[in-house]
């Protein structure tokens, strides 16, 4: 079984959540099995060490932006695999400082972002890191924060795209997702 499959298997889907007609998937499967969990990063780490990211020729990532909350639990960890800065995206009014603010409408609901000003320096490679994208509003949140600060978004990675919404036609990145959902 291939790595991708093994992880699939993991994931279980449930009807109604948040709210109804939503099909949520669950990654925390995943991250209850230590040996999927592991998987989950080394195939991550495969990916942003082996491929070319053509906006990155030098495959240098400086900053790895982890979108809250889910992309807060296995964002680090690429981080520190990398030797990379971690930076949180957070929900309005949680960071300390000053800070930027991007709105965007997602799935279900609307909300803002936020990100501390000092945490990107201009021109920092940037990848964005969540378990999840839909119809993109909140990466392309977190993209619009990374350029007010002058990073260079190189790419977006996802444990699971909903490819049937195209969210990552909305993005000024590549997008990498490990499993492809319709
Ligand atoms: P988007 O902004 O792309 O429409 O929605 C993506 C955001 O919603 C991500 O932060 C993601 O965590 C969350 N999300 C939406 N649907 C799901 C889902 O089915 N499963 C999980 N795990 N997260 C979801």
């Amino acid at each position: 079984m291939s790595d991708v499959e093994y992880l699939r298997l993991k994931l279980t889907a449930h009807l109604d959540f948040p709210q109804k007609g939503i099909v949520f998937l669950d990654i925390f499967p995943i991250l209850r099995d230590p040996i999927a969990f592991e998987t989950l990063i080394t195939h991550l780490l495969y990916h942003l060490t082996s491929h070319t990211i053509p906006s990155i020729p030098s495959k240098k990532i400086d900053v790895v932006v982890g979108l809250d909350a889910r992309g807060f639990l296995f964002g680090p960890i690429i981080a520190l695999r990398l030797g990379a800065a971690f930076v949180p995206v957070r929900k309005k009014g949680k960071l300390p400082g000053t800070c930027e603010t991007a709105t965007y409408v997602k799935e279900y609901g609307s909300d803002s972002f936020e990100m501390q000003s000092d945490a990107i320096k201009p021109g920092q490679s940037v990848i964005v890191i969540d378990d999840l994208i839909a119809t993109g509003g909140s990466a392309k949140a977190a993209g619009e924060l990374i350029a007010k600060l002058g990073g260079k978004t190189a790419e977006y990675l996802f444990i699971i795209e909903l490819a049937f919404l195209k969210g990552g036609s909305k993005l000024d990145a590549p997008v990498y997702s490990i499993i492809q959902s319709d």
